[in-house]
C-alpha cells in the first residue's frame, strides 16, 4: 500500500521523539513528507531518531519542563525547518507510588513534564500556529480518563492534559488552530517499565488495567495521530480519543 503524503510542505514539532510513541509519530510524519523537529531530553536517543527517520527530520535536545529550553528548541526548529504547523506532545514520565508516601520530587516531576511540559511546548509554538493555521495533538492516557490506583500524580497530570486540550480547542476554534488529544493505554514502549507495583501494593488493584485485546504498538498510535493532525482530521477539535483496547469503556 502506498504511504499517504499528508505532511508535504509542513513542519511538525514532536516531543518525546527519542523513544516509544514520539519516535513512531516522528517516523510517520516524516514518511508522509513532513519536516520533523524531534524534541527530547535524551539527546543521544533523539539524534538517533532523527538519523533513523531521515528526510527532513532534525534533533532538538530539550527539556519540556524548562521554558527557556522549550523556547530555544521551538525557535530553532522554526528557523531551520520552517513555520511549525503541527505539534504533537508525546514527552512523558510516570511512576506508581502509594499516594500517602509519594515523594514531593516524584509528584513535581510528573506534573512538570506531563502537564506543564505540554503547556510550555504549545505556548511556544502558538505564535507560529496562529500565523497560518495548524493542529495540536496532545497525548494523555487512559489514566487521564479513569482512576488508576497508585497513580495519583500520573492521573492528575493526564487529566490535566485532557482539560488543557479542551481549553485550547475552545480558545482557538475560530482562529485556524485545532487541538485534540489521544488517550492511549497499553502500548508496548519502555515507559511501561516505570509502572511497577509499589512495595506492598495489591496486584488485584491493577486488574482493571488489563484488556483481552492485549497490547498495542507505537506505530498504531502514530497512524491515529497522523490522521488527526493532517487535513483529514480538519473537522476534529476538542476531541479526546481513547486508544486503549477498551480499558475506559
Ligand atoms: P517512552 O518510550 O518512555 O518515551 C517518552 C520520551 O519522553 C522518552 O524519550 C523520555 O526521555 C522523554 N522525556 C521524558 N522527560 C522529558 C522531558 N522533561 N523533556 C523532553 N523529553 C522528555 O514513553 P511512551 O510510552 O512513548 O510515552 C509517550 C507518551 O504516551 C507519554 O506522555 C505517556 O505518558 C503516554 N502514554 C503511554 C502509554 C503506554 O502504554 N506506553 C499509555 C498511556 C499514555 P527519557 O527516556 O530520558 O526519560
Amino acid at each position: 500500500m502506498e504511504t499517504a503524503q499528508r505532511f508535504v510542505g509542513r513542519t511538525a514539532i514532536v516531543t518525546g521523539a527519542g523513544s516509544g510513541l514520539g519516535r513512531a509519530v516522528a517516523a510517520r510524519i516524516a514518511a508522509e513528507g513532513g519536516a520533523v523537529a524531534c524534541l527530547d531530553l535524551a539527546a543521544d536517543a533523539v539524534q538517533e531518531t532523527a538519523r533513523a527517520v531521515g528526510g527532513g527530520a532534525r534533533a532538538y535536545p530539550a527539556d519540556v519542563s524548562d521554558p527557556a529550553s522549550v523556547k530555544a528548541a521551538v525557535e530553532g526548529a522554526a528557523r531551520e525547518l520552517g513555520r511549525p504547523s503541527v505539534v504533537v506532545t508525546c514527552a512523558g514520565v510516570g511512576k506508581f507510588a502509594h499516594a500517602a508516601e509519594m515523594s514531593f520530587e516524584d509528584w513535581s516531576r510528573i506534573i512538570a513534564v506531563n502537564l506543564t511540559g505540554t503547556f510550555l511546548v504549545v505556548q511556544a509554538a502558538l505564535p507560529h500556529l496562529l500565523d497560518g493555521g495548524g493542529s495540536i495533538t496532545t497525548i494523555a492516557s487512559n489514566a487521564g480518563l479513569q482512576g488508576v490506583p497508585y497513580g495519583a500524580a500520573y492521573c492528575a497530570s493526564k487529566g490535566g492534559v485532557v482539560q488543557l486540550t479542551r481549553s485550547l480547542a475552545a480558545e482557538f476554534l475560530a482562529r485556524g488552530v485545532r487541538a485534540n488529544c489521544v488517550a492511549p493505554g497499553g502500548i508496548k514502549t519502555p515507559l511501561q517499565r516505570a509502572f511497577e507495583l509499589p512495595p506492598g501494593g495489591d496486584p488485584e488493584h491493577l486488574r482493571r488495567l488489563m484488556t483481552p485485546l492485549g497490547r498495542s504498538k507505537p506505530e498504531e498510535v502514530a497512524a491515529l495521530v497522523a490522521f488527526i493532525a493532517s487535513d483529514e482530521g480538519r473537522y476534529m477539535s476538542g476531541a479526546i480519543v481513547p486508544f486503549d483496547g477498551g480499558l475506559t469503556i
